[in-house]
């Protein structure tokens, strides 16, 4: 049995490593890579993808997960050998559902409808994307239907981002969010917007960059196993354990810009680096959702570093850094502009209130979309319309509305948004009971200490990679299911003493 486990481990690494390599090649395209690279690169990727997928689906996997169902039980549920057996047939049994001609059908669509994207929001046509998205949509309902006997079409769609989780759980914690979430957005849009133009005077970027990386490096980033290059959409990528990286964009008019994504995908590298290193290699090495991961992005970035006692250690250090330009800014003046709330267009230059409108949108429309009950023709006047009733405000074209992300033009539709959302509200849930169990924390922010954080989190939430799932997760290291309380509890403290609420 034992080597039956060692065989089944030894082609989960070969897979991985491929995956790993196609992983170097897209941080590459991201980063350094000249531009007449691109079409090869596109070539390169699919030939690794597909190899991985065919090593994958490899019957003799199959055969090894049922010889090794003993061997499973015999182990206890949150053993290694056990929590890799169990994840590793989870995601065969429903990568050997999705044929590989349709994958490879999906994938030559989504590059071209990409291709059409990149020229149509510029141009603000959406009616040139019209007939790629209406076939995305085709597409994104017969991949759910090959896992027949689900609760709502878009079910199969959101589980390889957020297993777990259900449309009708989405939605119901969603509208539970929405009812506390617009009272605070009204009251705090109908007061004079924060004056945020301290943040908008000429910040060179080596010194931003230099600063940030301090920072990163202050929240426990460990430089041995990472680094940060440029990039224009900011990810964090992980070849092993050994080596996670993040990227970062920075606008030398704008000095949220660089420090913030530094912060957020610090949070996101945290979590990786902080996995279990007897998992390398294998399925359990990666965060264990797209909302737990965004937990802790969003908690690194929002909850730590837009606070007050954050900043109450690092804003001198920041005024020392630039002079001229801080001097003469007061600390409440600086932290009141870092978190500016107002009503805008765009979802990823939005604050971390009307944020989640934004994604509730999306979300709500995916399902629409998905049921039938909406068509693709009918999106840019359903996205104005509800805009209207969120915002108050209507998107003047399409660049800046239907068009504004690339998710639908790159992937399928369903899915994609949720995890944006849920990991504002389990960032909040997590925090909370990171403080119960050590009320000092805030203190030692204000000292510019984050050792009894990060430790809380590596222990309850990093180490333990996709050993459990989300929901399974949440509860063993908070107590209790998914909730919105310590998410709205957060935002009425924070934003009652930037604003009479
Ligand atoms: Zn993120």
């Amino acid at each position: 049995m034992q080597t039956k486990f060692q065989e089944l481990k030894t082609r989960l690494i070969e897979v991985n490593d491929i995956n790993a390599a196609s992983g170097v090649l897209h941080w590459d395209q991201s980063t350094y890579m000249p531009p007449g690279g691109a079409t090869a690169r596109a070539r390169q990727t699919a030939t690794l993808r597909r190899i991985s997928h065919e090593k994958f689906t490899d019957p003799a996997i199959g055969k090894l997960l049922d010889a090794l169902i003993p061997y499973e039980q015999s182990h206890d549920y949150d053993s290694y050998e056990a929590s890799l057996i169990r994840l590793t047939r989870r995601q065969y049994e429903r990568a050997i559902k999705i044929p590989a001609n349709f994958m490879a059908k999906v994938a030559t669509h989504t590059s071209e409808s990409y291709q059409v994207w990149t020229e149509a929001r510029p141009a603000n046509d959406f009616d040139r994307v019209r007939p790629y998205l209406e076939k995305t949509l085709e597409y994104s309902r017969q991949c759910a239907n090959f896992f027949p006997g689900y609760d709502h079409i878009a079910d199969p769609l959101i589980e390889p981002r957020d297993y777990g989780m259900k449309a009708a759980d989405v939605s119901r914690v969603f509208s539970e969010l929405r009812k506390e979430l617009v009272p605070i957005v009204s009251a705090i849009t109908s007061q004079r917007p924060a004056d945020d133009s301290c943040l908008h005077k000429h910040y060179p970027e080596a010194q931003q960059l230099d600063f940030g990386m301090e920072v990163s490096k202050k929240f426990g980033y460990d430089l041995n196993r990472g680094r940060q290059d440029k990039t224009h959409h900011p990810f964090m990528t992980k070849f092993s354990l050994g080596d996670v990286r993040i990227t970062t964009r920075s606008k030398e008019d704008s000095l949220g810009e660089a420090l913030f994504c530094t912060m957020h995908e610090t949070g996101h590298a945290l979590y990786e680096q902080g996995i279990n290193m007897d998992f390398e290699g294998t399925p359990l090495a990666r965060g264990t959702s797209a909302g737990v991961h965004e937990s802790q992005s969003r908690l690194w970035e929002n909850i730590v570093g837009r606070s007050k006692g954050f900043w109450k250690c690092f804003y001198p250090q920041l005024q020392k850094t630039f002079p001229e330009q801080l001097e003469t800014v007061s600390i409440e003046k600086f932290h009141r502009a870092i978190n500016k709330v107002k009503r805008s267009l765009i979802r990823t230059e939005a604050d971390e209130v009307t944020y989640n409108l934004h994604v509730m949108l999306r979300f709500d429309f995916e399902l629409a979309l998905l049921e039938g009950e909406m068509e693709i023709k009918d999106l840019p006047n359903a996205w104005r319309e509800r805009f209207e009733t969120d915002f108050g405000i209507v998107p003047p074209d399409d660049k800046d509305g239907v068009l504004q992300d690339v998710h639908w033009y790159f992937g399928l539709i369903g899915g994609s948004f949720q995890g944006y959302t849920l990991g504002n509200i389990l960032g909040a849930q997590f925090y909370a009971s990171a403080l119960e169990a050590h009320p000092e924390i805030p203190n030692d922010i204000e000292k510019g200490e984050f050792n009894t954080l990060h430790n809380w989190l590596k222990s309850n939430i990093y180490q333990h990679g996709s050993k459990f799932t989300a929901p399974e997760l949440i509860e063993r290291a908070t107590g209790k299911p998914m909730t919105i309380t310590p998410y709205i509890n957060y935002l009425k403290t924070k934003y009652g003493e930037l604003y009479t609420l």
